[in-house]
């Protein structure tokens, strides 16, 4: 498959600035939005069991609505997923955070997303790890996605168009991983990129209805793994050499 790299506007390497989100620099006035934000944190999240400061802090920093289509950007704070176009979808917050606070992150990490989408739970890994690498298969989708985290300023962020089953070899040991689309097995090569002590977090399952999975590479030997079960879910189909064939 092709694989086009598509870089920020100040080129990804050599910029060490951590992702920070300036509502002003993006020239919208987000103060109605604000209110329904909190609000989500506090009602869909915390109340849920969330409590790591830093997640629950990115979410109440990252403008969901802005990675929503205009037609359903009053939705954007609400208990479920939307669609994203394509067939696609952005996450429920509340999985979104879940999976967020299983990656661990304090803050030095590289991390690798599988599955850019709309680019909200890149601009949440954005503002808690050091740097982001995110693939996605649908080139419009990545376009897009890379579009609005540079207008927000996410600069700590790389994205690639491709078969994210394959990983990021070059830029591999990753601290952490994260697909958010459901897969039939875990793919054994993200495993071999996860660094020593790192997590990947991924829903495993059939195509209606997976598990959310975390495992931990415990050692060096990719055969070392503590595996936990984090609930049920349900997420659109990872298509690629190690997810769904079509
Ligand atoms: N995290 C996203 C959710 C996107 S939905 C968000 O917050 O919006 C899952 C995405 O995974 C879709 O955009 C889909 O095109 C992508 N995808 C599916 N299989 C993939 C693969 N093998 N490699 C990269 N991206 C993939």
């Amino acid at each position: 498959m092709k694989i086009g790299l598509l870089c920020d506007k100040r080129g990804f390497k050599g910029s060490r600035s951590r992702g920070k989100c300036s509502e002003i620099s993006a020239g919208i006035v987000m103060d109605r939005y604000r209110k329904q934000r909190l609000r989500m944190v506090d009602s869909q999240i915390r109340s849920r069991g969330i409590t790591d400061p830093h997640v629950l802090k990115a979410m109440e920093t990252v403008p969901r609505h802005l990675f929503i289509d205009k037609g359903l950007m009053d939705q954007a704070y609400n208990d479920n997923p939307l669609p994203i176009g394509e067939g696609q979808t952005i996450s429920q917050p509340y999985i979104v955070a879940l999976m967020t606070e299983a990656l661990e992150l304090r803050g030095k990490e590289k991390v690798l997303e599988i599955g850019t989408g709309s680019g909200y739970q890149t601009a949440i890994l954005a503002e808690l790890a050091e740097r982001v690498f995110s693939v996605e298969r649908i080139a419009s989708i990545a376009s897009k996605a890379r579009k609005l985290l540079d207008s927000l300023n996410y600069f700590n962020v790389a994205i690639r168009v491709g078969d994210g089953t394959y990983g990021w070899r070059e830029e591999s040991p990753f601290e952490a991983i994260i697909v958010t689309a459901g897969a039939p097995d875990i793919p054994r090569i993200l495993v071999e990129q996860l660094a020593s002590g790192g997590r990947l977090v991924l829903p495993v399952g059939d195509r209606n209805l997976q598990t959310l999975i975390k495992l931990t590479r415990l050692s060096e030997d990719a055969n070392n793994l503590k595996k936990e079960d984090l609930g049920g879910c349900r997420f659109v189909s990872l298509v690629g050499e190690y997810g769904w064939k079509d």
